[in-house]
């Protein structure tokens, strides 16, 4: 386990489809979790409450960037191990109801790829478990934790990244990822809406690239310096890249 920020703790590379992070964030009423990893993370996580000398029933609350099964995971099992209060945007929640209306984008591939796609999620290691949030939040709205919700749709409709002004770091989710220290957009076979996606970077970056030095991911490490500035730089790129015939 990696402390990025003061208080903000990456529990680590989590194994999964691909390497996936989760994060604690600690603050005064206790630990908020930031997406749980795929399902069977449950432990490693708890772990990582356990070295801050904490219990399971500190985490007050965990926070979901989105109905991913990489993100959803383990949702369930942190749940009932925290009696946490389960927080998302409203149009996710679609998502922690019923994880298997989550499916590859209408591209040639992904239209292949969604029959075994909703097979491999019948089945354990990608089987998640339903659950319905406690609470719903949409852009803009202020958290008790210091964040503020960044709707950043395009990955999935209700997908959020949080926003921490005070302390001055963003944890993106999947809104872009930072794989191999690369930055860039989610990937395309999961990435139902590119052209919002890419609106979302777009929005990180020129409302907000100016409130944030530090970026975690869920993909990738995390930039500890001048991540605005780095976003800002990503968006010139993918926006020019659109701009060509
Ligand atoms: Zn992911």
């Amino acid at each position: 386990m990696q402390e990025i920020v003061p208080g903000l703790w990456d529990v680590g590379e989590l194994k999964s489809i691909v390497p996936v992070h989760a994060y604690l964030w600690r603050w005064a009423q206790g630990v908020t979790i930031i997406d749980t990893g795929t399902p069977g993370n449950e432990a490693i996580l708890l772990a990582g409450v356990k070295a801050l000398g904490l219990q399971p029933s500190d985490v007050k609350r965990i926070i979901i960037t989105h109905g991913d099964v990489d993100h959803t995971g383990s949702l369930k099992a942190l749940k009932r191990a925290t009696g946490a209060q389960v927080i998302c945007h409203t149009v996710e929640k679609e998502f922690l109801d019923y994880p298997q209306r989550r499916k590859p984008a209408k591209t040639a591939l992904g239209l292949l790829m969604r029959p075994i796609f909703a097979l491999a999620m019948q089945f354990p290691p990608y089987r998640v478990a339903p659950l319905s949030p406690d609470r719903t939040h949409v852009d803009g709205d202020k958290l008790p934790e210091g964040f503020t919700i960044v709707h950043t749709p395009g990955h999935t409709p209700g997908h959020i990244s949080l926003l921490h002004p005070e302390k001055r770091f963003l944890i993106a989710g999947d809104a872009l990822h930072n794989r191999g220290g690369k930055l860039g957009a989610p990937p395309a076979l999961f990435t139902p809406d590119m052209e919002n996606a890419h609106g979302s970077i777009w929005k990180l970056a020129k409302k907000y690239g100016n409130d944030f030095d530090v970026a975690v991911f869920g993909h990738g490490p995390p930039i500890r310096e001048r991540a605005g500035e780095a976003l800002t730089a990503l968006v010139a790129q993918l926006f020019e890249a659109e701009a060509k015939p």
